[in-house]
């Protein structure tokens, strides 16, 4: 079975055909600055292949990407009729879609009320469902939320103490995000350990651009420190995390800053970049920092502080930690983050192979000692592979 996996994003499409047999990519890309100047698809089969194509919206992009899958030296298919089903990344689901669904016309019209929870990521994702429903309508198309995983999150952790009409009314609550990387890893580390998610205590560490924290009890969420928003929770490439909301209007009122400027300003222009004025990305703030820049060296501390804090706070929330795991791109690649959050975590009897962890990167192992309390694993994530299986699952139902 071939499932083709697409990623729209507010001027980009994100596409991987998958071999269900063997679970591998056969091709992959990117089209990026659609409905821009300049816009071009990253193609690779193999063989690494760009081309410059003008991109006028998403339906033309993907038009484009399907006329390559079916290119005979770039593609992998001769005709369409060889994709058996699509699997697509939608950012919310809302309390309406608690897991992934084949998509009909009548839930995508349900998805466009949910514009205003995701007004970057939704019209993309539905222009990305819209787009395969005209040009494959045979073939069917399964949503994939980030929200999903959340879902089983419990009331005392994904309410606010805001007053209760406000949840009734406008659906005010934690949503969480990030859910098909979270239950991707905790099924691998469950996997790995040889073990059933049933009695297993876990936190899942996606730690990127973006990065969130979620804690697993028996394979289900049971908190995330992402919100109703992903603005809420640890320190990212460049959004605040956790802070006292009266700083909203304090700092609107001293800037003369509306409401939408401010909120601009805590996720495009805070985190590691804004705080150290140097980068969003994790290894400028490194290098920055082993130079003795002190901004970057504070900044990093921060980050790590936070992630030890919810480490502590989901121990106490699951009433034990059995094993942790480090994803995405700085918990896959950025060793020195890892081993200081674990030697924060030594009161925990949390204890990692310092020598193995040293300049390890990308690489599925278990990182902890054997004495260790708490099992230490590095999985890297593949949202796009998590996708296919639940659009492989529900279609094989079908
Ligand atoms: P996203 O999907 O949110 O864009 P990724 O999971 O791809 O994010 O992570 C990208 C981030 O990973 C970069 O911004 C950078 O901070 C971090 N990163 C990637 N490689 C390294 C590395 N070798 N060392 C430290 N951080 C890294």
């Amino acid at each position: 079975m071939n499932i083709l996996v697409i990623n729209s994003g507010s001027s980009s499409l994100k596409y991987k055909l998958f071999d269900m047999d063997k679970k591998v990519p056969v091709v992959s890309g990117i089209a990026e600055r659609i409905g821009f100047d300049g816009s071009f698809i990253k193609h690779e089969n193999g063989e690494k292949t760009v081309i410059n194509i003008e991109l006028p919206d998403h339906k033309v992009a993907l038009q484009e990407v399907l006329k390559l899958l079916m290119d005979p030296k770039l593609g992998a298919i001769k005709s369409l009729d060889e994709i058996d089903a699509v699997g697509h990344r939608i950012l919310h689901g809302q309390e309406v879609f608690t897991e992934s669904v084949i998509l009909d016309k009548e839930k995508v019209e349900t998805l466009k009320g949910f514009i205003e929870m995701g007004p970057l990521h939704m019209p993309a994702n539905i222009g990305g469902i819209e787009a395969c429903f005209s040009l494959m309508p045979n073939v069917p198309q399964v949503g994939a939320f980030d929200t999903a995983f959340h879902a089983t999150i419990p009331p005392k952790a994904h309410l606010y103490a805001l007053p209760y009409d406000l949840y009734e009314r406008y659906r005010i609550r934690r949503y969480g995000f990030h859910g098909t990387s979270h239950k991707y890893v905790a099924n691998r580390a469950a996997e790995f350990l040889g073990r059933s998610p049933e009695g297993l205590k876990m936190i899942t560490l996606h730690l990127g651009n973006g990065s969130s924290m979620a804690a697993v009890k028996d394979g289900k969420c049971i908190d995330t420190t992402m919100g109703f928003t992903p603005l809420e929770g640890l320190i990212m490439g460049t959004r605040c995390g956790d802070m006292d909301p009266a700083i909203v209007p304090y700092i609107g009122k001293k800037l003369d800053m509306t409401p939408d400027e401010v909120d601009a300003l805590m996720n495009k222009e805070s985190g590691l970049k804004g705080f150290s004025g140097l980068s969003n990305d994790m290894r400028d703030i490194q290098k920055a920092r082993s130079e003795g820049h002190k901004l970057a060296q504070l900044v990093y501390e921060m980050f790590i502080y936070r992630i030890v804090k919810y480490v502590g706070a989901y121990t106490a929330a699951l009433g034990g930690l059995d094993c942790m795991v480090f994803t995405a791109g700085i918990g896959e690649n950025d060793y020195e983050a890892r081993r200081d959050i674990c030697r924060e975590l030594g009161f925990l009897g949390v204890k990692i192979d310092e020598e193995l962890n040293d300049g390890l990167r990308g690489k599925e192992c278990r990182l902890s000692t054997p004495d260790s309390k708490v099992e230490v694993l590095l999985i890297p994530t593949d949202e796009e592979l998590s996708i296919a299986l639940d659009t492989f699952n529900l279609v094989k139902k079908a």
